[in-house]
């Protein structure tokens, strides 16, 4: 096992893809197998001392990033165990762009992959993650057939699908654990907030989502579905936003069996894109679809974009046009984080979904700090899930504090239409307040009563989710 110590090798654990900086850690344990992980959790539980596990180090929300105690990075179990027929094996710090290449070796595919292929397969997990897929095939939760765990407490578990589900009473009961579920239920919606309740839920849909406060995944079991048929990505170019819900219903309407991608970049998220692809028309906003590659297919398409007059589409068919849109997708959260990193401009980025019935009145809600605030702004995303990332560029801390307010009142607006406050990326150890409004004190008092049962002395994933004071709160 490899333990890291000194300052300079610790650094890069201090940090994700979120712009979280109170990162302390004393060491860094890299087992090299799963009885080494366990070792780390014993020595921890023996000390007393709070760990926190490190996947990819793609998360958006801190949750990687250890306020005390050590680290236990997963990096070093990454080996892609067993891959057959529609199912794989992997440990857990697999990083996801392997498997998919495995995958396909075997003509398979691994639908939920996050837009970040760096991630591991533990990470996705414990994060629910979804990518360009989910809007036709769901998230992570629903291609996780086992996970293998070391829990907080240090006993190792196997939790497959459809074995513990909770009764009438909303009672789990396994050999290594028996509890209560929450008493709110998950919105049945695409969300990733807190740990997963529904009536006669199965439990390895809490472990789902439960961002590292539970214990160390050391294993995944996922399913694989058959290598999807030949597929073409269009992009069409709009005059406004004037017509975008006509668009969305319209596509849905006439194109719902055979798209896989359903995604939107307003006019300003094409501002970030304009250097690699100075062909971008001006003053536009853009749909980008993924669809079943047939002529006919295609030939509708281009009817529906000339009903909405869009100023150019693009096609990508054979594989050189298709990566090329492909990464026109892939660039934007790129190219945002870059430029306002080289700024130094804190990015505040909402990751809501509401239900369908909801979604127009949460974008017109965006889109009026969009015009009112003079706050930079970028909306894009996943517009097929009703899931838009509405990202805001304070320029100083007199805009930064407006722009806070923004968040609170979109928080509000979204809670009050049935949504969810994070849709994919998790809370992590900086979305705790709108989890709490969430799901009330109540919502996070049973929470906590669950993360005892997996560690019993809450020395997992401390300030995850939660703030840790609470966690001994009488
Ligand atoms: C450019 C970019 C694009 C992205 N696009 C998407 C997207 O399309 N969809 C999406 O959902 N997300 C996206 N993300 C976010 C990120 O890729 C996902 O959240 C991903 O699932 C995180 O995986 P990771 O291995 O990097 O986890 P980390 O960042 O290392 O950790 C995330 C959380 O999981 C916990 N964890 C990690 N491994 C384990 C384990 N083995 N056992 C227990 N807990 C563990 C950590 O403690 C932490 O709380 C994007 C990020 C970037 C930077």
């Amino acid at each position: 096992m490899i333990v890291k110590e000194h300052r300079d090798e610790i650094l890069s654990y201090l940090e994700d893809s979120s712009n979280f900086s109170a990162g302390r850690c004393e060491k860094v344990f890299i087992p090299e197998n799963e009885q080494e992980a366990l070792e780390v959790v014993n020595l921890c539980n023996s000390q007393k001392m709070p760990l926190t596990v490190s996947g990819g180090g793609t998360g958006t929300v801190g949750g990687r990033i250890p306020t005390e105690g050590s680290v236990i990075s997963v990096e070093r179990l990454n080996r892609i165990i067993d891959i057959n027929g529609n199912r794989a094996i992997l440990e857990s710090g697999a990083i996801v762009n392997n498997f998919l290449h495995e995958a396909e070796k075997i003509n398979k595919f691994y639908p939920p992959f996050p837009t970040e292929r760096n991630a591991f397969i533990g990470g996705n997990a414990s994060t629910n993650a979804s990518g360009e897929y989910s809007f036709r095939f769901g998230a992570t939760r629903k291609y996780v057939l086992k996970i293998r765990m070391i829990t907080g407490g240090g006993k190792i578990v196997e939790i497959p699908r459809g074995k513990f589900f909770a009764d009438e009473k909303g009672v789990i009961e396994t050999d290594f654990a028996s509890f209560e579920i929450p008493f709110y239920q998950t919105p049945l919606i695409k969300c990733s907030a807190g740990y997963f309740s529904a009536k006669g839920m199965d439990l390895i849909d809490l472990v789902i989502g439960s961002e590292g406060t539970l214990g160390v995944i050391t294993r995944v079991e996922a399913f694989l579905i058959d290598k999807l048929p030949d597929r073409f990505i269009m992009i069409f170019f709009l005059p406004s936003e004037e017509k975008m819900f006509e668009f969305l219903s319209d596509a849905k309407k006439e194109f719902m069996r055979d798209m896989y991608t359903l995604e939107f970049f307003d006019h300003a998220s094409l501002f970030f894109l304009r250097n690699d692809f100075p062909e971008i028309p001006p003053d536009t906003c853009a749909f980008y679809i993924e669809s079943t590659n047939t002529t006919e297919l295609m030939e509708r398409w281009l009817n529906l974009s000339e009903m909405y007059n869009a100023r150019d589409v693009w096609v990508g068919s054979e594989q050189k046009t298709y990566q090329r849109l492909i990464d026109f997708r892939h660039r934007l959260p790129e190219n945002i984080n870059a430029y306002f990193r080289k700024l130094k401009i804190t990015k505040i980025s909402l990751d809501i979904a509401v239900p369908e019935n909801n979604f127009r009145e949460l974008v017109s809600f965006y889109r009026k700090f969009s015009k009112e605030s003079g706050i930079q702004t970028v909306l894009f995303g996943h517009i097929g899930e009703n899931h838009l990332h509405f990202n805001l560029f304070p320029a100083d801390e007199k805009e930064k504090g407006i722009a806070k307010q923004i968040y609170l009142s979109c928080v509000e607006k979204a809670l009050s239409l049935g949504g969810t406050i994070a849709a994919e990326h998790g809370i992590g150890k900086i979305k705790y307040p709108y989890l709490r409004m969430m799901y009330g004190d109540k919502g996070i008092k049973d929470m906590i009563r669950i993360k005892k049962v997996f560690d019993p002395d809450g020395l997992m994933g401390r300030d995850t989710l939660f703030p840790s004071s609470l966690l001994f709160e009488k």
